[in-house]
């Protein structure tokens, strides 16, 4: 099965698992089994060398009951149909879990963003902008920062909208997306947002199983904005960084690795961790195997699976990348005790963060990133704490608990208002 329908079929074996504990209505199944709306384009971009390339890229709105249709643009190659509606999803249920007013969406271009240069990303980025016209928009659907996208990306998609736009209607408009950088709109502390929430989840799991962080050992998978964001705020709990993986490689140091010197030698190299000198090289397939007390994946989709599920010694999974573990390797996951914060409430700061950077824009207020991070780490407190009284009260994994506290909320605004006509 191609990894993207794997993601798809993952989400929707999780929302009918969910579904059946607490018992959804039927209607409001169906509503919710599918996306609304599937946007595929396809846009002529001219090259650095003068050839002009055709790329294809996506917008899924899956959901927008609780309002606008929220979530990120990646740039990958492996971007699909399959792998947008199921982003996408997870959007509806994360926007819900975290009490925000928004639903779902998810998109982006079908490239190697490795494989162009910065003015080629931009005229990429601007034309599918283009594309997209008035599919997104500020009370339509909010794209954001994902997988190899970042404030830059956003800054431009920023400004085409604005600049496509009508003079008499440009006002006010910065806030069709979220993610930008302060200087042009964005929020301070929007950049650490996620990994700051992840690292609120592991605090709360923490204090709820009565254990120390100091001195605990954990290795990180993806060392992007998510993955260095989370290693920073766990090192300042005193956890200890021992292994790290990415595309370019693992490394290893049981004597810990610096996540600032890490994020140093990356950045350099177009994010990329190998040829760290301080940490040893190690076998890429030994590393979910690591001894180690709290693994973050923090990179792509269906990376814990039934072929390296038994092997892992973590007693935590923090779950900072969308859909890191595949359905039949959580069962084995839950069968040996590990503890699972699921990725809908774990990297659930991200699009909280987002959602307080829209608020200053339409505001036109400027926050200060101390007051952003209070309120982050409460939504996260609370979205934490919602979880576990549903699994105590359905006597359920925390993963579709989760879900059951964002399906309940949907319920209830559809139970409202009705469907029209
Ligand atoms: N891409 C992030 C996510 O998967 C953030 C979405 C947003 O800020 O809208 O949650």
């Amino acid at each position: 099965m191609a990894e993207s329908s794997k993601l798809y079929e993952n989400v929707q074996k999780q929302f009918d698992r969910a579904a059946d504990v607490m018992g959804l209505d039927e209607g409001i199944r169906t509503i919710l089994s599918t996306p609304s709306n599937e946007i595929i384009v396809h846009f002529p971009v001219k090259m650095d060398n003068g050839k002009i390339e055709l790329l294809k890229g996506y917008r899924v709105q899956h959901n927008n009951a609780l309002g606008p249709y929220k979530g990120g643009l990646r740039f990958h190659p492996k971007l699909d149909i399959n792998a947008a509606r199921a982003l996408a999803t997870w959007m509806t249920w994360k926007s819900a879990l975290a009490g925000l007013p928004y639903g779902g969406g998810k998109g982006g271009i079908k490239i190697d963003p490795k494989k162009y240069s910065m003015a080629e990303l931009e005229r990429i980025t601007r034309r599918f902008t283009y594309a997209l016209g008035d599919n997104i928009g500020p009370d339509l659907d909010i794209p954001a920062p994902d997988v190899n996208t970042n404030s830059q990306i956003m800054a431009w998609i920023a400004d085409t909208y604005v600049q496509t736009k009508s003079p008499a209607n440009r006002h006010n408009n910065l806030h069709v997306v979220t993610g930008k950088p302060v200087g042009s709109g964005g929020l301070e502390g929007r950049d650490r947002a996620t990994g700051f929430g992840v690292v609120s989840t592991i605090k709360s799991w923490a204090e709820l199983k009565g254990v120390d962080l100091k001195g605990k050992k954990y290795i990180v998978q993806g060392f992007g904005n998510v993955g260095y964001w989370a290693s920073h705020f766990l090192a300042l709990q005193g956890a200890v960084l021992v292994a790290v993986q990415d595309m370019s490689g693992t490394i290893y140091n049981e004597n810990g690795i610096d996540p600032e010197a890490l994020n140093d030698h990356s950045a350099g190299r177009k994010g990329q961790i190998s040829g760290f000198d301080g940490a040893e090289s190690i076998d890429s397939s030994t590393f979910f195997a690591l001894d180690c007390d709290i693994l973050i994946p923090a990179a792509l989709g269906n990376q814990i699976t039934v072929d390296n599920a038994d092997s892992i010694k973590a007693t935590l999974v923090a779950e900072a990348a969308n859909g890191p573990t595949v359905v039949e390797a959580e069962a084995i996951l839950l069968k040996k005790g590990i503890n699972i914060i699921p990725d809908i409430l774990c990297n659930a700061g991200g699009v909280t963060g987002s959602y307080y950077e829209w608020l200053q824009n339409k505001r036109s207020e400027n926050w200060k990133i101390e007051d952003v991070l209070v309120l982050l780490e409460d939504k996260m407190n609370v979205a934490f704490d919602k979880t576990l009284k549903m699994a105590e009260k359905y006597d359920t994994d925390w993963r579709t608990a989760s879900y059951i506290v964002a399906l309940e909320r949907l319920q209830t605004t559809y139970m409202e208002r009705g469907l029209f006509p």
